[in-house]
């Protein structure tokens, strides 16, 4: 029996997660479900961010869903007893080097991106960013009086794995990985161009490939972001490319992630815990619910299930939208327009 330890966290972490596991509860019965508290509420209720007792549970499991962390309550708090903290210590013992974040402008909500409607149609794009590699991790980095500097260092290795990622997350969808760089200034970007290239060739020959620079990414995913699949990029550039694109849908409650490495996933919706709305039961669950749709896909292998997850979340955006659309539908209600249409799919 696969188990999923969930993490609803703060603010309105809780009630995103209790609607996102109403929806894996329908669509995957036999799942058993751990929860903890982690982020603020363990702090509150142990002391700790992230206690040895939910380390031990994550490290166990299949994978984690994790609501959001964080809040006006801990700010002040000494570095070690933030919940931000506890974040960047859950997903150091996970080891997850790939993040994931689909970004889609729904169907029905054109309106609602700041592209225009012809534009904004068809996108429908996975960021898969590096994430344990680059210059925010590499330890040749100084400031010394007035110079500083910061190295990118990747190894060929740390390329192939985020590399195999991307292809086999292409299959699944357009079968087309776009690797962006700066290859043309930056011999790091060479080695990397020519390791997914390497990838590609012996691994993934049916894929398409082809290679951009981060510049011109940039500005592509802004003005022609359909011919888009799948980017695969290094950390920095994909920090920023995948706040850019987070823009696009037109609401941050839209979009889910997921953190992969050999172990057990992390998947979260990308938005904070929202403290101006919390406990107000109107939080947008779609990050959340779409997480579990991750989950799904890259956990526990059931990509059928992901897909209806996806479909019935479509469906429900349209007919039923929330708070942030500019629609009624609350957050638990949300949920339920999900499950309704999951029951008809079924
Ligand atoms: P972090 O907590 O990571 O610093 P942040 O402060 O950048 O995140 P959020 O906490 O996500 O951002 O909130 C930013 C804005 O988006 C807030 O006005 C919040 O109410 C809104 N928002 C975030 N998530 C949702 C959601 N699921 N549904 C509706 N609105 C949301
Ligand atoms: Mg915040």
């Amino acid at each position: 029996m696969p188990k999923v330890v969930v993490l609803p966290g703060d603010g309105v972490g809780p009630e995103v997660t209790r609607a996102a596991v109403a929806v894996l509860r329908e669509v995957a019965p036999d799942v058993q479900i751990e929860e903890h508290a982690f982020g603020g509420a363990a702090i509150d209720a142990h002391g700790e961010p992230y206690p040895a007792q939910v380390r031990e549970a994550v490290l166990a499991s299949d994978a984690v869903l994790l609501g959001a962390i964080g809040g006006p309550k801990w700010d002040r708090h000494p570095r070690e007893l933030r919940p931000e903290t506890g974040l960047l210590a859950l997903r150091a013992s996970l080891g997850v080097y790939a993040n994931l974040r689909p970004v889609r402008v729904f169907p029905g909500l054109e309106d609602k991106s700041p592209l225009r409607p012809e534009i904004a149609r068809n996108v429908d794009v996975l960021i898969v960013r590096e994430l344990l590699g680059g210059a925010y991790f590499d330890p040749r980095r100084e400031i010394n009086g007035d110079a500083a500097h910061n190295t990118i260092g990747y190894t060929r290795p740390e390329v192939e794995r985020v590399a195999r990622v991307a292809f086999w997350a292409a299959q699944q969808r357009r079968n087309k990985v776009t690797s962006v760089d700066k290859a043309n200034v930056l011999e790091v970007s060479e080695l990397w161009r020519e390791t997914v290239t390497r990838v590609h060739d012996a691994e993934y020959a049916s894929t398409a490939l082809n290679h951009e620079y981060v510049d011109s990414a940039a500005m592509l995913l802004v003005t022609n972001p359909s011919r888009y699949d799948v980017i695969v990029t290094e950390n920095l550039f994909g920090d920023i490319l995948s706040d850019l694109a987070a823009v696009l849908p037109g609401s941050l409650g839209l979009m889910p992630s997921a953190s992969l490495g050999d172990g057990p996933g992390l998947f979260e919706p990308i938005h904070g815990s929202a403290p101006d709305i919390a406990g107000k039961g109107i939080a947008n669950p779609t990050g959340a619910i779409l997480s579990v749709g991750m989950l799904l896909r890259h956990a526990l292998k059931r990509p059928a299930v992901a897909n209806r997850v996806d479909h019935a979340v479509t469906t429900a955006l349209r007919t039923y939208p929330t708070r942030d659309l500019g629609g009624e539908t609350g957050t638990e209600a949300f949920a339920e327009r999900v499950i309704e249409a999951l029951v008809h799919t079924g």
